[in-house]
């Protein structure tokens, strides 16, 4: 067969099961609820104004791995803010989450080792675990008892690691942290966590770990990205000096990558500086949440909410979760329809995120619509 013929039959059989996907440029004007711009900082007019004239003095890309000579200044200032935000002693900034996690877990995992792993887990943890080639135990969903088990019954040579996500991207629920960092030490484990969605909106702005009160210590290791409430784009990893200088040494994806350009980490630091000095962002974003998951209920639409600005609708069907989509986006109101396989199968979705940039009336406008919508569609 030709390879054309094969893809092309591959895709049928992906539309075929509703489960096609397509790129799109949203049309301005919409209202966006699938963003994790939660608190408003992708397009902060002060950032733009301070990178306008600083752009005059910085390169715009930073021409090799920071090994090589990508390494600046201002990537620095990032990494060494980052360790205060979460009280670490040393903090590695990279490309991407994705890279952040693959890289991180292929380093400091070796075959000898086990790695126990929430089944919801982002699909980066996934790949990093696989690449590390060490034995794999899934425990259920934020169930401390199915971890506790396995962490008995799972006896390796080697070390043990726990990864979990802090806030689930597709769910909206927060690992239960205060409990797991209490088996990771009890059965000697090292816990990762990874804080995509915590950072900038739990914990004063730093996160899940500080959120439950949790003091990181040497058998701990934050993973968080700068491409979700901090707008920009990048990743780091937070933890102990050996770690950093570890992964300095051995992290793959930070070692055969280009370094982040001086440009991007400069967004960051500057919208990571608002963060922090505004925490009446993430009140408003937490605050907005919770009136939609209020106001929906009132029409009688019950969505899961847990005190994040991600709320779902679960539908089951694909074919029902893009005729809300499509709906919805006719009343000018984007809400993307998650499928497998990012979620379960029979699990599809829709997935709500709520923005620092959305008003009482955007709320308001998206229950009407979800409520009518709802309301019109016959299997
Ligand atoms: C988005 C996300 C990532 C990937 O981060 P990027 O910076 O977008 O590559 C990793 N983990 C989780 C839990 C995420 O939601």
């Amino acid at each position: 067969m030709e390879f054309n013929s094969f893809l092309r039959e591959k895709l049928q059989k992906i539309k075929d099961r509703d489960l096609y996907r397509e790129r799109f440029i949203l049309e301005n004007g919409v209202i966006d609820f699938s963003s994790n711009d939660y608190l408003g900082l992708r397009d902060n007019p002060v950032t733009k104004g301070k990178l306008c004239k600083k752009i005059e003095k910085i390169p715009l890309g930073s021409g090799a791995s920071a090994l090589i000579s990508g390494y600046t200044q201002i990537q620095q200032e990032l990494e060494t803010f980052l360790s205060e935000i979460k009280e670490t002693e040393s903090c590695l900034v990279v490309g991407s989450g994705y890279l952040a996690n693959t890289g991180l877990l292929q380093a400091v995992i070796t075959e000898k080792d086990t790695v126990f792993s929430d089944q919801y887990n982002h699909a980066s943890i996934i790949d990093g675990i696989r690449l590390s080639k060490a034995k794999k135990v899934i425990y259920r969903h934020n169930d401390i008892n199915d971890l506790e088990d396995k962490l008995k019954k799972n006896n390796s040579e080697g070390f043990k690691f726990i990864v979990t996500d802090g806030v689930f991207s597709m769910e909206g629920d927060i690992a239960p942290l205060k409990e797991i960092k209490y088996l990771s030490d009890k059965y000697k484990a090292i816990l990762i966590i990874d804080d995509a969605h915590g950072t900038g909106v739990l914990g004063e702005g730093r996160g899940t770990v500080y959120h439950f009160g949790i003091k990181p210590d040497e058998n701990l290791i934050q993973v968080g990205t700068l491409s979700k409430a901090v707008g920009s784009y990048g990743a780091f990893i937070c933890g102990t000096e050996e770690l950093i200088q570890f992964l300095i040494n051995r992290m793959r994806t930070q070692i055969f990558s280009t370094a982040l350009s001086p440009v991007q980490n400069f967004i960051s630091l500057e919208n990571l500086t608002i963060m922090m000095r505004q925490p009446e962002r993430r009140r408003k974003v937490l605050e907005l949440s919770k009136q939609l998951y209020e106001k929906a209920k009132e029409e009688g639409i019950d969505l899961n909410y847990h005190g994040t600005p991600i709320l779902t609708l679960i539908v089951g069907e694909e074919k029902k979760a893009l005729f809300v989509r499509d709906k919805l986006l006719e009343n000018g109101i984007f809400v993307q329809a998650i499928r497998p396989p990012t979620v379960p199968e029979g699990s599809s979705r829709l997935r709500i995120t709520v923005s620092y940039k959305h008003s009482e009336n955007d709320i308001n406008l998206l229950v009407k619509s979800l409520k009518n919508v709802l309301e019109s569609y016959h299997g």
